[in-house]
């Protein structure tokens, strides 16, 4: 490797919020080399300096706020940041992508990434101008929303350009699921990043920067990325309609998780759907940076008791989660929630996934009426919703209960909640049922090393969910199974989802969203155009085959991670309700039958030891992780 390091801004800026002590760092080449960037260095920085078995939200811990090679450059999609931690939800590694404009800003702040260690003694907030690094008093902004907080800050920086990555008053109250949100409405939302924050009293980072970033080769560099803008641009349905089309999609699949996954049919889908939202309340789509699809959708509801500003969302997730998940189809009650759970800064996926468990809880008898205290606790109200939202995020009453997760609430509350609560490893599981939808996800839910988690690493549910629309991902010519054999065949899912686990770490360590990377070669970025992209932009040759093979490693040290904090297979589980058959729909009956032959699958074709699910000695070294299995020796 030269000296140089192209496509990358070479400083890792280390706060030390304790101290008050600022230290600019290298990047650290032997890094780049086996782990790339963004959250493989991240897993790399969390594995060597977190000490094992800490309180997450305990000073001991650190958040990482890491880029890519990619974030920042011409190439589509490469908006994206990732905030890496333990999680306070699940004790295990945490990660949570966003896009906007923040992470490009790091890089032309010139830092690859940002660790915040310690905890401040008082609120502060950070503000970075090109290099030049400041902690800020945020005593003044204390309580305030998302949108306020940003605000006040653009103001006092007096740096319009500036992005700002900022907790609400659910991040202050340490909400196990509170998100990091930036640019207003763009959000780092699973895992509980912005619990992590503010139990560092970190209000917020504020970041501007016009540094270059340096091509190796710009005119092989232009070549690759628009042969991927190309390809990116045939996403149509994407582009037009946004994420939220999944409603009706797999509604008519019978895979719409609906009632806290009673059933995957919603008989009143229509009313959430995108066309209803680009016909009423769509404002103009939006885009993360250097994105061509633009899948986020800017829309406002103008009158009457559910007018709300205008605001990004609601995407697919959102809008099943706060929608037909509480069995609620009120679209402009949705969008007001949507708004509610950015302004506070909550993950909207473990928002929905809490109020409807405590719906369900209260229909079954487990919560006593004095810890309601007058809240309706019914099915499609959406005053109840609201009302939560807002209990939640303040941790009030029964809100500071639904604070703590579903996992922990459930233990809380006794009876039969814990084997009702759905969740896998303590994260909340989101709006895609592997019962009706494809079996691949129930063993991605399983195995995820975040926990019930769609879409890292990769969303593999585009693979065969549908036999007229079949997905290789390119991952054909590393071996994935083709053709796949049916979405409700259960056996060779652990074999596949392989190929999926391995892939997805690319977009999360070069510095992408994953959207660029789901579909089949022509219209997706694929591990050959990732790997020519690369190669062109850093001046580090690496064909398609050394890239996977170090997806795998990434993906193998965050395992390693979760197995040093003391998770193995008996952590590989799914909630019950997975085993129960969708009650009506299309796909009526279906429920998910064997995850132990999954398991085995999986793990044999990890290489991993199948007792256990912990990565064998002999793969640990095969991937050059020797010292870190060693360390897993020793436990
Ligand atoms: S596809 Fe959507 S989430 Fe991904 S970069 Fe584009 S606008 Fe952002």
């Amino acid at each position: 490797m030269s000296e140089k390091i192209f496509g990358y801004a070479g400083q890792i800026l280390r706060i030390d919020l304790s101290k008050k002590k600022i230290l600019k760092e290298s990047l650290r080449k032997d890094f780049i080399k086996k782990y790339i960037g963004c959250t493989g260095y991240a897993a790399a920085i969390l594995w060597y300096e977190l000490k094992p078995k800490i309180d997450p939200l305990s000073p001991e811990n650190k958040i990482i706020f890491s880029t890519g090679p990619l974030t920042g450059t011409l190439c589509p999609c490469s908006g994206s940041y990732e905030i890496c931690f333990k999680s306070p939800l699940t004790n295990a590694f945490g990660e949570s992508r966003s896009g906007g404009i923040f992470g490009p800003k790091m890089k032309y702040a010139g830092f690859d990434h940002i660790i915040i260690e310690g905890k401040s003694d008082k609120p502060v907030y950070i503000w970075i101008n090109n290099g030049e690094v400041e902690i800020k008093d945020a005593q003044h902004l204390y309580g305030k929303t998302v949108h306020e907080t940003t605000e006040i800050i653009l103001e006092e920086i007096k740096e319009p350009e500036a992005s700002i990555a900022c907790i609400g008053p659910a991040g202050e109250k340490l909400v196990r699921f509170a998100a990091v949100m930036n640019d207003r409405d763009r959000a780092a939302g699973r895992c509980g990043g912005g619990a992590i924050m503010g139990s560092k009293n970190l209000k917020a980072i504020a970041i501007n920067g016009e540094k270059d970033i340096e091509i190796a080769n710009p005119e092989k560099f232009y070549e690759f990325v628009t042969e991927a803008e190309k390809a990116l641009l045939k996403k149509t349905a994407l582009r037009r309609f946004g994420t939220i089309n999944a409603i009706t999609v797999l509604n008519a699949m019978g895979a719409l998780p609906t009632k806290y996954g009673y059933t995957g049919f919603f008989e009143r889908a229509e009313d959430v759907s995108s066309e209803r939202l680009l016909s009423k309340y769509l404002i103009k789509r939006r885009a993360c940076f250097a994105c061509p699809i633009g899948c986020g959708r800017y829309s406002e509801v103008k009158h009457g008791i559910w007018a709300t500003p205008p605001h990004e969302g609601p995407e697919f997730e959102t809008a099943d989660m706060l929608g037909p998940w509480i069995y609620l189809s009120n679209l402009e009650a949705i969008i007001k929630a949507n708004y509610l759970c950015n302004n506070y800064g909550l993950d909207t996926i473990s928002a929905g996934n809490v109020i409807a468990f405590a719906i369900e809880c209260y229909e079954k008898g487990w919560i006593k009426e004095d810890l309601v205290k007058g809240i309706k606790l019914e099915w499609n109200n959406p005053e109840t919703m609201i009302e939560l939202i807002k209990l939640i995020a303040k941790r009030e009453r029964i809100g500071d209960l639904l604070a703590e997760g579903v996992m922990r609430a459930a233990e809380k509350i006794g009876y039969g909640a814990p084997e009702l609560a759905l969740h896998t490893k303590g994260l909340e599981m989101p709006a895609h049922d592997p019962r009706g939808e494809t079996k691949i996800m129930a063993i991605k839910y399983a195995v995820e090393y975040r926990g019930g988690c769609h879409v890292h690493s990769g969303f593999p549910g585009l693979y065969d969910r549908s036999p007229e629309s079949l997905n290789d991902y390119g991952l054909k010519q590393f071996g994935l199974p083709w053709p796949p054999k049916g979405k409700f065949i259960e056996e060779g899912k652990g074999i596949a989802y392989r190929f999926f686990a391995i892939f997805g770490q690319i977009p999360e360590i070069m510095g992408m969203c994953q959207f660029a990377s789901m579909g089949s070669e022509g219209n997706m970025i694929t591990a050959k155009d990732y790997a020519n992209i690369y190669s062109s932009l850093t001046g580090i040759e690496m064909n398609e085959y050394d890239l996977m093979k170090i997806g795998e490693r990434v993906y193998n040290l965050k395992r390693c991670f979760n197995v040093r904090e003391g998770f193995n297979r008996k952590d590989d589980k799914l909630p019950k309700r997975m085993y129960e058959p969708i009650a009506t729909g299309p796909v009526k009956g279906e429920y998910v039958k064997n995850l132990d032959l999954m398991l085995n699958e999986f793990y044999e074709a990890m290489g991993w030891d199948i007792e256990t699910g912990i990565p064998t000695f002999k793969k640990l070294k095969e991937l050059g992780l020797e010292d870190v299995a060693e360390e897993l020796k020793k436990i």
